[in-house]
């Protein structure tokens, strides 16, 4: 397969601004910086980021065993996703494929960019229809998303349906794995020798433990990492983001204790739920919240948010009639959520 000509032409003739910070790649504390216009009187942030994030990068390649080359970082997964669409989406030409019911932020980004959706449901166990996502593309497909595990069924796509999507569709398949870190499936990061096409995001947002700094992660070939570098904003990932994000990952022993922790309080938190009358069915999860069917899912939202509980409500989604979207919370919160859901007539 090649890549280039997946491309958009604009890209491929772009030529990217250079920061001062690009140009000069030194890191010495002797050397006196008179090249960014910064105001030199120090105060923690008074220098530009490195716009290559290189310690962040060098912590999350130990840690995932991927090399930093084939790593790129963004303002969360959200400007990876841009920056993915703005790479191979020509607007009013191009469309992407998406399997609902999924992440809403893959059409907003279509829309965004005027980018055509074309969309195959999922099945009734919320797996990938593999031949019919293959028969909706056209020539003018250029992204596939695959959301394991899915937002929102909480559910792991199984791997020979994603290879075969790999292997098969023409295009780039984003595979987005936000909520890989609480399923006990092996990232498909893993796999970017063998898969030239292959997109796999990830997110310190959920299972790390940091929404609050806004950092997404990116992994593939260096090919498709040096096209999303020419067109990322050069200092997308400020410094007080890489600071965090560096404490953290140094701590990797106390995110693994927490993912523990949510993994465990889910199925305790399955459990409980069956016991509720108005509930109908809980869906298998991989990730930290559980998808429920129950009778009524506008009247328990309400009743919910009355009680100053705020969960989802994904009624209004394809294949979700009646479905709520519930964040493993604290024990307590849990509890809070069980005795709330007891005491609802
Ligand atoms: C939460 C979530 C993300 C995370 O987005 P960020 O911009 O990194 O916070 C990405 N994909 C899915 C499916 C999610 O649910």
């Amino acid at each position: 397969m090649n890549i280039q000509n997946l491309i958009r032409p604009t890209i491929k003739a772009l030529k990217p601004y250079s920061s001062a910070r690009d140009e000069f790649q030194g890191n010495s504390s002797a050397m006196v910086f008179l090249d960014a216009n910064e105001n030199p009187f120090e105060n923690g942030v008074n220098r530009y980021p490195d716009p290559q994030q290189r310690t962040v990068k060098s912590l999350l390649s130990k840690i995932k065993d991927i090399p930093q080359q084939n790593i790129l970082l963004g303002n969360g997964s959200d400007e990876v996703l841009d920056l993915i669409f703005r790479a191979f989406c020509e607007p009013n030409q191009d469309n992407i494929i998406t399997l609902p019911p999924t992440y809403g932020m893959y059409s907003v980004l279509a829309n965004i960019n005027a980018i055509e959706i074309k969309s195959t449901l999922l099945d009734n166990n919320f797996q990938p229809k593999v031949d019919d996502i293959l028969k909706t593309v056209n020539e003018n497909s250029k992204l596939l998303f695959l959301c394991t595990p899915n937002n929102p069924t909480g559910n792991s796509f199984k791997t020979k349906s994603i290879e075969r999507l790999i292997k098969e569709f023409k295009g780039i398949v984003v595979i987005d794995e936000a909520y890989i870190d609480f399923s006990n499936e092996e990232s498909w990061a893993s796999r970017l020798k063998d898969f030239p096409n292959l997109i796999v995001t990830q997110t310190l947002s959920k299972a790390y433990g940091m929404a609050g700094i806004r950092l997404g992660i990116c992994y593939s070939s260096e090919e498709i990492i040096s096209v999303l570098n020419r067109i990322k904003p050069p200092y997308n990932v400020n410094e007080l983001t890489q600071l965090k994000a560096i404490d953290r990952l140094s701590n990797i022993e106390n995110v693994q204790g927490e993912i523990k922790r949510i993994v465990l309080d889910r199925n305790q938190l399955a459990q409980e739920l069956s016991a509720i009358n108005f509930i109908e069915k809980i869906y298998p999860s991989d990730a930290n919240f559980l998808l429920v069917k129950v009778d009524d899912a506008n009247l328990r939202y309400q009743q919910l948010i009355k009680n100053g509980i705020v969960i989802r409500n994904r009624t209004n989604q394809a294949l979700c009639d009646n479905c709520l979207r519930i964040t493993i919370g604290t024990f307590a919160e849990n509890e809070n959520l069980i005795m709330t859901l007891k005491s609802l007539k």
